[in-house]
């Protein structure tokens, strides 16, 4: 049964949604399949060695992203680019256009803040300059593109993925379904 984990860095989890959309296909995908690590849909703290396939949402926008792609690298025998923002950079990759200082002013300077203008004393993951895909900083087996990509692209991949072969690219980039 191949090991198979799934993580969001910076994105916005719909390709996790889409994931879970799956419904009755995951039946015919999941016994072939272990979930052994997965934040948003069970408890997770650590990355176990030995995962056969890494599916990672999002790209890295902060140091604590760049420390866990590479820990995934490391314990992934494959790792999978999973939508358009961890293979491209994606709709957060807008964010480049502006220079991290003004981001993060902008962000804590909203009427909708605690603290107005306050930057957080909390210790937070120091951001990137820029956002970058997670081929910037690891070897990716595979892309499944889409933003999200479908469930039914997924499946399929994902079928690909398990038996050995390269998952064919979709040409849709939106999932409309
Ligand atoms: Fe969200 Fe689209 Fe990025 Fe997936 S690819 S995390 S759906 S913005």
């Amino acid at each position: 049964m191949a090991k198979v984990g799934i993580i969001q860095l910076c994105g916005c989890s719909g390709c996790h949604i889409s994931f879970l959309d799956l419904h009755d296909k995951l039946l015919e995908v999941l016994p072939n399949i272990e979930i052994v690590y997965a934040p948003i849909i069970m408890d997770a703290k650590e990355i176990p060695d030995g995962i056969d396939v890494f599916l990672v949402e999002g790209g890295i926008r902060n140091k604590h992203d760049e420390h866990l792609i590479k820990e995934i690298r490391e314990k992934s025998k494959i790792v999978v680019a999973f939508g358009t923002c961890a293979a491209y950079g994606g709709i957060p990759g807008l964010a480049n256009l502006y220079d991290k200082e003004e981001l993060l002013k902008e962000v804590y300077n909203t009427d909708s803040t605690d603290n107005k203008g306050e930057m957080p004393k909390e210790e937070i993951p120091e951001l990137t300059d820029v956002l970058r895909p997670i081929s910037d900083y690891v070897k990716v087996d595979y892309v499944i593109p889409g933003c999200p990509p479908c469930p039914d692209e997924i499946a399929k991949a994902l079928e690909a993925i398990l038996k050995g072969e390269a998952p064919k690219l979709s040409k849709k980039i939106v999932c409309d379904e």
